[in-house]
């Protein structure tokens, strides 16, 4: 039986990988320019730690992790997402102690039991930061700036950036009070787990994906309509920040964001051209979570996550295309035993000049190593016969001009070093 990756899973072949590593490097360039440092946690962590992190009544706890027993008995889950495990690692490594904020971003696999579809798997990848340590709206501003900047230098323009505020413990207690209320109401049009959302946590109402639900709380009451005071002066400020950076942005109520710890500021980068999946990147304010996770006192933070797959999928809808830098500078054919022993130490010396270079592996005849050269790509082909071999000869074909000339071969690397 031939055994598949996984349902949800997919390989990252040559035919991708390139924009994959076009995509990190350009990300890790655009967080260092903004004072952003990498930091790489583990994969898997105490299943506790998300639990907590993330929020026991969020969809991602209840439905999509991948928790397991370890041979330790140990309760472990692959990380669904990549702020618990950083902010867990900004605690353990005491980086509370340096000079805030602490600037970090991270590029990471995330595990979701969900139901695959485009843009949807369950094992993806997301690029991400975390700014802890300050809770001015001062670095909300810069997150959104930052993913703003990576996402434009990409190509991509057609974007709306959505924030909302989802408020305080100060002021989401009054707010909840008049969320149960209004949801009572409603209890017998509202699906099971809306009305057990009710009493545990009733803003992820407005997130269920359930039509008939919706459709019935079209005047549900809005967090950003019952702001405390500090809450509203944080919003204020925040839209000021960005109207002086020029950031286009529209205020959407309705965004509570998968995460329980979102506190205040949370923000969404749609594309406009992605469909169902459009959501592209996804962040916000989690004041309270280093503590909440054992952490110091005092220590807020702001972040986002933004899904690798999906972005790919964006530019592919933009028809941006990620130009393959693998090339093959030069091909060497051979005609003969001779011949082909001495391509070795060629390949030898032109790889050593760091010449993308290659020679044929499968002993082809000549016509099927010429027909191999073109299908590589070759920027130049080499050819060593047996007699032009015992001259120190070698023909030299420019693969775009067709031009051959005769070359020394012990000229080849110094003549290529001056003119490739
Ligand atoms: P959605 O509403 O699409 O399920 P989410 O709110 O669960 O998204 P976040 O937890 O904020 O997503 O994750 C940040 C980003 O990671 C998303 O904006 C998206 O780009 C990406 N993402 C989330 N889940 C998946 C998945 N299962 N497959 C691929 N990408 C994903
Ligand atoms: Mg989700």
């Amino acid at each position: 039986m031939v055994i598949s990756a996984p349902r949800g899973t997919k390989d990252i072949t040559p035919k991708e990988s390139y924009k994959w590593n076009f995509l990190e490097n350009k990300f890790k360039e655009i967080c260092s320019i903004y004072g952003y440092e990498e930091i790489r946690t583990p994969i898997f962590e105490h299943t506790e730690l998300f639990k907590r992190g993330v929020g026991d009544t969020t969809d991602i706890v209840q439905k999509e992790m991948y928790s397991f027993v370890d041979k330790g008995d140990r309760e472990i889950t692959l990380k669904p997402e990549g702020t618990a495990g950083v902010v867990r690692a900004f605690i353990e490594h005491k980086m509370n102690a340096d000079a805030q904020p602490t600037k970090l971003f991270y590029i990471t696999p995330c595990f979701r039991y969900e139901r695959p579809q485009s843009g949807r798997q369950r094992q993806f990848h997301q690029f991400g930061v975390e700014a802890i340590g300050g809770d001015s709206p001062s670095l909300d501003a810069e997150v959104i700036a930052l993913a703003m900047q990576f996402l434009n230098e990409l190509g991509l323009n057609d974007l709306s950036v959505s924030i909302n505020s989802v408020g305080c413990p100060v002021c989401r207690e009054s707010y909840n009070r008049l969320l149960k209320d209004y949801l009572l109401q409603k209890s017998d049009v509202l699906c099971d787990l809306c009305n057990d959302r009710r009493e545990k946590n009733p803003m992820r109402v407005i997130d269920c994906k359930n039509e008939t639900c919706q459709s019935n709380i079209v005047d549900i009451p809005l967090m950003a309509d019952h702001l405390c005071e500090d809450c509203q002066k944080h919003f204020e400020t925040l839209k000021e920040y960005l109207d002086e950076m020029d950031i286009r942005y529209s205020v959407d109520k309705k965004i509570v964001r998968g995460l329980d710890y979102y506190k205040r500021t949370a923000f969404e980068i749609i594309s406009n051209d992605l469909g169902s999946q459009s959501t592209v990147c996804g962040g916000g304010r989690y004041d309270g979570l280093v503590e909440l996770i054992g952490g110091p006192k005092g220590f807020s933070g702001i972040g986002f996550g933004m899904g690798v797959e999906r972005l790919l999928l964006t530019l592919e809808a933009n028809e941006i295309e990620i130009e393959n830098p693998n090339k093959t500078d030069i091909f060497i054919v051979t005609i003969g035993e001779k011949a082909k022993l001495k391509s070795f130490s060629l390949l030898k010396e032109l790889r050593k000049e760091h010449f993308s270079a290659d020679k044929d592996h499968l002993d082809r005849s000549v016509k099927a190593q010429f027909k191999y050269s073109n299908k590589v790509n070759s920027r130049f082909t080499i050819v060593i016969g047996e007699d032009e071999l015992e001259k120190d000869e070698a023909s030299l074909k420019d693969m775009e001009t067709g031009e051959q000339r005769l070359i020394k071969i012990s000229e080849i690397v110094d003549e290529l070093k001056k003119g490739i």
